[in-house]
């Protein structure tokens, strides 16, 4: 069992609940502080702690998920570039057997996705039984960029909400637990994150020039995300606007709603072969 040392005490944790968004509401990203840490008040030595657990038990629970074999996990990640996605899979993840977690990567689509509907490629990369899968962006990029830059008629991404809505809740009828992250950071925070891109060579690599261009449709993209978030945070796959301006924080909120979503789906080892009591290995 975690000892999680969030204020209130958890897990489980009401206190992860208050960055999940509740179906049908209205959300304005401006009342949601990118700076928040106020669910943790032990100190970055006792976080650092607190995340180790997390991975720990994040390990055991995906063992259990796989040896069960029934359910699957889809994990999104969303954010604004320099968000963290990145940082995310390799922290909140790191410990968890490389077999039983897959990042599936949606870039610009190329000819031939494009030549097809937008769940096209998405659908082929669900998990199947056992499996974890992290979207590391998503069919959301369907309604962000593609809104932001009217890649296709507002008359085609406008329908795009109910469509995920419906997508995302055939594969939670059909066994799949959907989690949602969006990682929210500041455009200081951003700035930030560009410039020690430009100012490290060993971080040079990462640094986009198209993302100065992204960054000037901010405000574009804050109205996109906010219409996503109203729209289609559901029962079976809500949403959760995690604080991303502190790392530490970030990976914490998102291991421990993971954490806590998996035990709470009540998994089982399943039953031993009949007989094991009376097997003898010579
Ligand atoms: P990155 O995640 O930094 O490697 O960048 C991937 C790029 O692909 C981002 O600029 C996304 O906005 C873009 N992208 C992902 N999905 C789509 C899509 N459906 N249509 C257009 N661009 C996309
Ligand atoms: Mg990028």
């Amino acid at each position: 069992m975690l000892r999680a040392e969030f204020a209130g005490a958890c897990l489980p944790c009401p206190a992860m609940e208050r960055y999940r968004i509740t179906p049908g509401s209205t959300v304005h990203l401006a009342d949601h502080d990118p700076d928040d840490t106020s669910a943790f008040t032990g100190g970055k030595a006792a976080a650092k702690e607190l995340a180790k657990e997390t991975t720990q038990r994040l390990e055991e629970l995906q063992e259990l998920l796989f040896a069960e074999g029934r359910r699957r996990v889809l994990v999104v990640l969303q954010a604004m570039d320099t968000g963290g996605k990145d940082g995310v899979i390799r922290h909140v993840f790191e410990g968890v057997n490389p077999a039983g977690v897959t990042v599936a990567s949606f870039k610009k689509p190329t000819a031939p996705e494009l030549a097809h509907d937008y769940l096209w490629r998405v659908h082929p990369r669900v998990p199947g039984n056992g499996e974890i899968t992290i979207f590391n962006r998503s069919h959301y990029e369907d309604v962000l960029v593609v809104r932001v830059h009217s890649l296709v008629p507002e008359a085609v991404w406008a329908k795009r909400y109910d469509q995920i809505n419906a997508f995302e809740e055939t594969l939670a009828a059909e066994g799949t637990t959907i989690l949602k992250f969006y990682l929210h950071i500041s455009k200081a925070e951003q700035a930030a994150r560009l410039r020690a891109r430009v100012a490290d060579p060993t971080k040079q690599w990462k640094f986009n020039p198209a993302d100065l261009a992204e960054r000037s449709h901010w405000d574009a993209y804050v109205t996109a995300y906010e219409a996503v978030l109203s729209q289609t945070s559901a029962p079976w796959a809500p949403w959760y606007v995690v604080p991303a301006n502190a790392k530490w924080y970030r990976d914490l909120v998102v291991g421990t709603v993971l954490v806590e979503a998996l035990e709470g789906l009540g998994m089982q080892y399943p039953p031993p072969p009949p007989g094991i009591d009376s097997v003898v290995i010579e």
